[in-house]
């Protein structure tokens, strides 16, 4: 998968009047990939991060295409995330753009920031049940603290539908709510041209980790986040799809591909915590440890997010479960089965592949 992208594909990229924009980020992923499609109204998706720098470059680029942020018509929300819509409310004053999200994230966008301390505090009791230690609890709620400049509220004008289609003049996009990376992943459908844009549902050079994120209707109920995410892969691997772009990194050209030896990634890492599981109950924050070591505890709440998302893999085959002693969660094995012999945990996830 790390072949260079053909020629021919960033040609037809470019045949479809989409310029890639690469702005960036102050997070580890690097830069964020944004798309502008010169068409009417000429339409940016995802604007990135809420910085001067972004925004410098934002202006830099597009400049470079004869355009600036003024001239966007129509301003695409691909997911919740800050390195994606930071920018949106600055570029939609300057140009009035229509501001476009799935009608399930509007609230929270445009409410960005409010619910900031409920937030916080479900992620640190969470993090606290599954056996991080106040310390860390305390000091990540300081970094989430101040990352949190880099997003903003902003009005969304159009709310999308799952399903709807977007039209432009020379395309039509639709609209598939893909949630998973975030509850709020968006996809925009090119059949025509057989284009999808992915932002971060689907990656090239790193897997898209289903952070667990309060669910968007309010209630206080955890979701799963890995096996949600696992079903829209599933949806997204039906798609024809011939080129894919996501939020970061290089165009997809063998998307089934990519998704499959995601699946039997996921089966892996599933199988391998069942093993350590099966050694003796342990809390997620130990399994974070026992995979990651050091990165677990400054990376916390990623590799918690990690853990529990298989986990739930192995909980929902029953092959793990749940014992609370009324202070922390603690997972341990149902049976004796061995960690080869559990079968596919990903119902229609190709499980063929994890084993060879
Ligand atoms: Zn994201």
């Amino acid at each position: 998968m790390t072949e260079e992208v053909p020629l021919a594909i960033w040609q037809r990229i470019a045949d479809a009047n989409i310029r890639v924009l690469r702005i960036p980020t102050p997070f580890q992923v690097g830069r964020v990939n944004c798309y502008l499609i010169e068409d009417e109204p000429l339409t940016l998706i995802d604007p990135g991060p809420n910085s001067g720098k972004a925004l410098v470059e934002l202006e830099r680029q597009m400049g470079a295409l004869g355009h600036e942020p003024e001239d966007v018509g129509l301003l695409i929300i691909t997911h919740q995330h800050i390195d994606h819509l930071g920018l949106a409310d600055i570029v939609a004053k300057r140009s009035g753009a229509e501001v476009a999200a799935i009608d399930a994230v509007v609230p929270f966008v445009e409410n960005f920031g409010d619910d900031a301390e409920r937030d916080d505090e479900e992620a640190a009791a969470l993090m606290l049940r599954h056996g991080i230690s106040d310390e860390v609890v305390t000091a990540l709620r300081q970094v989430t603290g101040s990352f949190r400049a880099w997003g903003s509220k902003t009005q969304v004008t159009r709310p999308l539908h799952d399903g709807e289609m977007l039209e432009l003049e020379d395309r039509t996009l639709e609209v598939q709510h893909r949630p998973g990376h975030s509850p709020s992943d968006t996809l925009f459908w090119d059949a025509e041209r057989r284009i999808l844009f992915a932002a971060d549902h689907l990656i090239k050079h790193i897997s898209s980790n289903p952070l667990i994120s309060r669910p968007l209707d309010g209630s206080s109920e955890r979701t799963q986040a890995l096996v949600t995410y696992l079903e829209s892969l599933k949806k997204t691997r039906e798609l024809p799809a011939e080129i894919v772009l996501s939020g970061h990194g290089e165009p997809i050209t063998d998307h089934a591909a990519l998704i499959d030896l995601r699946f039997a990634m996921h089966q892996r890492r599933a199988e391998k915590l069942y093993g350590l599981i099966a050694e003796q109950p342990r809390t997620g924050h130990e399994l974070a440890q026992a995979l990651w070591g050091d990165v677990a505890v400054t990376q916390a709440f990623l590799t918690l997010s990690e853990v529990i998302g298989h986990v739930d893999l192995l909980v929902n085959a029953r092959h793990v479960r749940e014992v609370d002693d009324g202070q922390v969660l603690r997972y341990e094995a149902t049976s004796d089965t061995s960690a080869d012999r559990l079968g596919d945990l990903i119902p229609g996830g190709n499980p063929t592949l994890a084993r060879g």
